[in-house]
C-alpha cells in the first residue's frame, strides 16, 4: 500500500510501496470492470508537486457523484493551484512576487494565498515565534542535501540573514488582501504549512464531488476521509518511519483526519559531526541541531494545522512542545490532536506521545521506542 503510510518520505521506500499499490489497484480495477465507471473506482493518481510527490486515492465505492477520474483530476488541480500561487518560484507565484518587491510596496494576493499567510501569522503569534514563515534568508545560506560538509556560513552572513527574519515585518491589509514588507530583503516561505493546506484543499474538492472515502497524500502529509480501497469500511493505515533507518516504527489507523510529519532525517546536512536540519530555530537563527528526530501529528480535521504543528513541535522540543500544547489545547488546537515525537538519544530512540483530551488537558507518555 502506498502512503496509506504516512511519514514514509524515503523516496526508495515510497516507490516500493507504490508498485505494490499499483498491482493492488489493477486487481481491483479488473475485478470491478463492467460495473460501470460511475460508482466504482478505485482511482490512484500520482504526480509531482511542491518539490515532492502527490498522490490521490479514491477507493472503490468512494461515493463520488461524477466520473472518479474527473474528481481526482479536479483535486489534483487544487494542489497545482496552491503550488503555483505559493511556491517560491514561478511567475504566477504570489510569494515570488512578494519576495521580489521592495519594502513599502503593496502586493495584492489570491484569496488562497491570503488564507495561508494569515494562518501562518496566527501560528507565528500563538507559538511565541517558534513558527516563523520568514526564516527564508537563513535557510538560503545552507544546502540540506543529506551530506557531510566543511562549509558553514560566516558570522557576518548569518548576522545579515538574521536581520532579515521576522514575521512582524510583514504588513497586511485585509481590504484588497494586500501584503507588504516593512524592510528590504525579506522572504516569505510557506514550506511548513502549504503542503498541509494543499491536502485540505484537494480533499475539500473531493468531498464537494461526493467523496466519503478518499486519501490525499502530499509528500507524506495526509488527509483522509472514510476508509481504504477494496473495503471502504476498513480504515486507512498510516505509518511512522524510524528516523534513523528505513523501517516503519509504528503503524496506526486513520479514518477521518490528517497526518503530518516533520523531522531531521530527510533534509539535513552534517558539519563537524553535528546534524543540522532544514527547520530553522528562529530563537537562534540557526538550523535546528538538537530537536526531535521526528514529530508526527495526527489531527482530527485539518492537515494545515497538522503540518504547522509538526514544524512548531520540532522547534519547541519535548518540554516546550508540551507547554505549547497545554497553552493552545483549546485555542489553535482541538481535542483529539495527537503528537508522536521520536527523540534520538544515546542508547536509542525514545517515543513521547502527547494527546489533547476533550477537556483541553494534555496526557503525556514517554517510553523507549519499540516496533508497534
Ligand atoms: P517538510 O517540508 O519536510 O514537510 P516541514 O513541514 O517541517 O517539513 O517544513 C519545513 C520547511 O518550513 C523548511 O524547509 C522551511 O522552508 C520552512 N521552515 C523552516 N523553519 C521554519 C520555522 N521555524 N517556522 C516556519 N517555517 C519554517
Ligand atoms: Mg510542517
Amino acid at each position: 500500500m502506498p502512503n496509506f503510510d504516512a511519514g514514509m518520505r524515503s523516496r526508495s521506500l515510497g516507490r516500493t510501496f507504490l508498485i505494490a499499490a499499483f498491482a493492488m489497484m489493477l486487481g481491483y480495477y479488473l475485478s470491478s470492470a463492467g460495473r460501470g465507471w460511475f460508482s466504482s473506482g478505485p482511482v490512484v493518481r500520482n504526480f509531482e508537486t511542491m518539490n515532492t510527490y502527490g498522490r490521490i486515492t479514491l477507493p472503490e465505492g468512494s461515493g463520488v457523484t461524477i466520473d472518479p477520474e474527473l474528481a481526482v483530476a479536479e483535486a489534483e488541480a487544487a494542489v497545482a493551484r496552491v503550488n503555483t500561487l505559493m511556491s517560491p518560484f514561478g511567475d504566477a507565484s504570489d510569494i515570488k512576487r512578494l519576495n521580489e518587491t521592495p519594502a513599502g510596496t503593496w502586493i495584492a494576493v489570491d484569496p488562497l494565498t491570503w488564507r495561508v499567510v494569515m494562518e501562518s501569522l496566527r501560528w507565528h503569534r500563538l507559538s511565541g515565534g517558534a513558527f516563523d514563515p520568514t526564516v527564508g534568508p537563513v535557510k538560503a545560506l545552507f544546502t540540506f542535501d543529506g551530506r557531510e560538509t566543511d562549509d558553514f556560513p560566516s558570522d557576518d552572513a548569518l548576522a545579515d540573514a538574521r536581520s532579515r527574519v521576522g514575521a512582524d515585518k510583514l504588513r497586511f491589509e485585509r481590504e484588497g488582501m494586500r501584503l507588504s514588507w516593512a524592510a528590504d530583503g525579506m522572504r516569505l516561505d510557506l514550506g511548513a504549512i502549504a503542503k498541509g493546506f494543499a491536502a485540505d484543499l484537494a480533499m475539500e474538492s473531493l468531498i464537494r464531488n461526493g467523496a466519503r472515502h478518499a486519501l490525499v497524500d502530499i509528500g507524506g502529509e495526509l488527509r483522509a476521509v472514510g476508509g481504504k480501497p477494496g473495503d471502504a469500511r476498513e480504515p486507512w493505515r498510516a505509518g511512522i518511519r524510524h528516523p534513523r533507518d528505513d523501517d516503519v516504527i509504528e503503524r496506526f489507523e486513520l479514518v477521518d483526519g490528517a497526518v503530518a510529519t516533520s523531522g531531521d532525517y530527510e533534509r539535513f546536512f552534517v558539519h563537524d559531526g553535528v546534524r543540522y536540519e532544514h527547520i530553522i530555530d528562529p530563537r537562534t537563527g540557526l538550523p535546528m541541531t538538537e530537536g526531535p528526530a521526528s514529530v508526527t501529528v495526527i489531527h482530527p480535521t485539518s492537515c494545515l494545522a497538522a503540518d504547522a504543528l509538526a514544524t512548531t513541535m520540532c522547534v519547541l522540543g519535548e518540554r516546550g512542545g508540551e507547554a505549547f500544547l497545554r497553552d493552545q489545547a483549546l485555542g489553535l488546537l482541538s481535542s483529539g490532536v495527537r503528537v508522536v515525537m521520536l527523540l534520538a538519544e544515546e542508547g536509542g530512540v525514545r517515543r513521547v506521545e502527547m494527546l489533547v483530551d476533550a477537556e483541553g488537558g494534555v496526557t503525556v507518555e514517554s517510553a523507549a521506542a519499540s516496533l508497534r
